[in-house]
């Protein structure tokens, strides 16, 4: 039976460093989020952060749009933001409504603000290793793994899913850490036969029970990041999970597991920013 890789305990030992920090360092950091409609999954999302900073002496700013808002205003909000010495980051919950150019918003940005490290700069830093924000989800993931002392060198880690925010940097963070990778997708013809070579299994796709046990090697460490509603009604991740807890080594739950270490990574990395801004860093 796998082990637990329990995010929710891990994150709350995260913040609470993160709360040190802040106190000694005498900063009041602060965060921007900005949404845009009222879709209820970013709400609970929205939510939760904002909880996050307050647990870690961060000061949050919400700023909610109406969904017709329009480009414009929402570029001119990020504007007055990155213009303001009091707001040290500054998050845009994704997705926004359709008819939003989501790159044109992550690219107005300040990359300094940039605490979801999504702007092509940080993104580009990734890619180098050398980075001052790390992209939150793929770096709690990384985070989790160092806790229970499981060094990737030399594994065969196999992403699937290759976006942007998860995928793609994950894929790069487990590289970074020696791993040899493999990123599967939808055009994958057989994922079973690439799921079953992985030592770590990364699963980033948003599709309930996707990882069965069959497509799991005995012994592997498996990551599910995907954050589904079942048929339930309940929250899911792409693994299933208990079928696959039997074959894992390691297995993290959803929820509590990847998700609450993405916000954890987001509060260190507004403090990050405040620190760049009072030139402590
Ligand atoms: P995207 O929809 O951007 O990407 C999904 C990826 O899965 C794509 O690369 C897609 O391939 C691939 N894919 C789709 N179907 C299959 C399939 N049948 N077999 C193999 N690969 C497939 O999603 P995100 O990366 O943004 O998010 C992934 C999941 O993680 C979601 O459930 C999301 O809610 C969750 N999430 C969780 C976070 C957390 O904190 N825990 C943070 C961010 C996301 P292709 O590129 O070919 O289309």
């Amino acid at each position: 039976m796998a082990v637990i890789l329990d995010g929710k305990a891990f994150a709350a030992i995260v913040k609470e460093k993160t709360k040190d920090e802040v106190a000694r360092l005498g900063l009041t950091p602060s965060l921007a989020v900005v949404i845009v409609g009222d879709d209820p999954a970013s709400r609970v999302y929205v939510n939760g952060k904002k909880k996050d900073c307050a647990e870690c002496g961060i000061r949050s700013e919400e700023f909610t749009l109406a969904a017709d808002v329009g480009q414009e205003k929402l570029l001119s909000l990020v504007e007055e933001l990155n213009n303001r010495d009091d707001i040290n980051g500054i998050l845009v919950q994704l997705p926004l409504p359709k008819g939003y150019d989501e790159q044109a918003v992550i690219a107005a940005i300040n990359p300094n603000k940039d605490v979801d490290a999504f702007h092509m700069e940080n993104i580009g830093r990734i890619m180098d290793g050398n980075f001052t924000f790390a992209p939150c989800t793929p770096y709690g993931v990384m985070r989790l793994l160092e806790h229970h002392g499981i060094d990737p060198a030399g594994k065969h880690c196999v992403v699937v899913g290759r976006s942007n925010i998860v995928g793609k940097p994950m894929a790069m963070l487990m590289l970074h850490k020696h791993a040899t990778v493999s990123i599967a997708h939808s055009r994958t013809p057989d994922l079973g036969a690439m799921t079953r070579q992985a030592d770590i299994l990364v699963a980033a796709v948003g599709k309930p029970n996707l990882i069965t046990a069959d497509m799991v090697k005995p012994g592997a460490v498996v990551i599910d990041v995907a954050i589904n509603r079942g048929d339930d009604g309940k929250l899911c991740g792409d693994v299933d999970y208990a079928p696959v807890a039997e074959v894992a080594s390691y297995i993290t739950p959803v929820p509590g597991g990847v998700g609450p270490m993405t916000r954890a990574i987001l509060m260190e990395n507004t403090v990050i920013a405040a620190k760049k801004a009072a030139g402590k860093f």
